[in-house]
């Protein structure tokens, strides 16, 4: 179902295309593709849960196959992995993205109403064990002129389960630079909250499955209470708390409620092209 205002398309359907495309056949076809400049960054706003105002976006990356038409992250971003084509992959996704965020800063200046407008990155666990994480990305910000403080990168929990000092030394030093690192997925892997002390994250992204168990209404108290435990543990250990797949309005009411800070879903919208978060930040700016 296609929400008001939302996608252009469907993204393609994994089980009815698994018979024709093969995954031998994307993954040879990765490294052309991104010669050939067949991907494209989608990007879907982040609001305050307080006045609904964008905080700023999340970039997503497509794939336009020739012949399959747009292919989502879950089809190709594994296969990159296996092959090591992520690497290249997400510097290309940086750049455009931290580009894309200089574009808007220009537009509507440093700030919205509502504060910066900040642009969040995917990252694999593959680029963080790459040696060229911290330059790549200090040089993009610097060709680019944009604010460390603008970007925000997100590795998921399960990336950094057991981390040890050498996995956790690019991301101490990007942290010290002012970029943020937010923790995706929080509260799928096997989260041991102590552990939060000791990784260079400022942001907390809870997984679409508690926002999920805020459908029902009233909602399952004891769903309520972890939620509120890790607002709380996390506001106490200055932790922005972001939740991702927001979809109705109840569910956006009782994550306020609950304090987490910024919100993320189809609710607000839907990932879409850059114009589209140029006329929501227009609104916002404008009232
Ligand atoms: P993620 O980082 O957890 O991204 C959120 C996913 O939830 C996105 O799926 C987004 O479109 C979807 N989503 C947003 N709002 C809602 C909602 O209200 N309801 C529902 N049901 N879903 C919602 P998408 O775009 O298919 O991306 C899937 C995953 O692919 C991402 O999960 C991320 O792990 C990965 N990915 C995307 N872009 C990149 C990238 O540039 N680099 C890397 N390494 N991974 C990426
Ligand atoms: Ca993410
Ligand atoms: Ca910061
Ligand atoms: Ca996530």
């Amino acid at each position: 179902a296609k929400s008001a205002g939302g996608n252009r398309y469907e993204l393609a359907d994994p089980e009815a295309d698994a018979r024709v495309i093969t995954r031998h056949g994307l993954t040879t076809a990765l490294p052309a593709a991104l010669e050939r400049g067949e991907f494209f960054i989608e990007y879907q706003p982040l609001v305050h849960l307080g006045d609904g105002s964008v905080h700023g976006a999340e970039a997503l990356v497509r794939w336009l196959h020739p012949q399959h038409g747009v292919l989502g992250p879950d089809r190709f971003i594994p296969l990159a992995e296996h092959t090591g084509l992520i690497v290249p992959l997400g510097r290309w996704v940086l750049e455009q993205s931290v580009r894309q965020a200089r574009v808007w800063r220009e537009r509507y200046g440093e700030s919205t109403a509502a504060g910066p407008l900040r642009i969040n990155v995917n990252l694999s666990p593959c680029q963080l064990t790459h040696p060229g994480l911290v330059q790549d990305t200090v040089d993009i910000l610097e060709r680019t002129g944009v604010a460390p403080d603008a970007l925000c990168l997100e590795v998921t929990e399960s990336a950094l389960i057991g981390a040890d000092d050498d996995l956790l030394k690019p991301l101490r030093r990007l942290a010290e630079m002012g970029v943020d690192i937010a923790l995706d997925d929080f509260g799928t892997g096997y989260s041991n909250l102590a552990n939060l002390r000791r990784l260079p994250v400022s942001v907390l992204k809870l997984d679409r499955s508690f926002t999920q168990s805020m459908q029902r209404f009233p909602a399952d108290p004891v769903d309520l209470k972890i939620v509120e435990g890790i607002v709380a543990l996390a506001h106490s250990l200055d932790l922005t708390v972001t939740v991702e797949g927001v979809e109705t309005g109840a569910q956006a009411e009782q994550l306020r409620i609950l304090g987490c800070d910024t919100a993320q879903g189809w609710y607000y919208a839907r990932p879409g092209p850059p114009e589209r978060l140029h006329e929501l930040a227009l609104v916002d700016a404008t009232g």
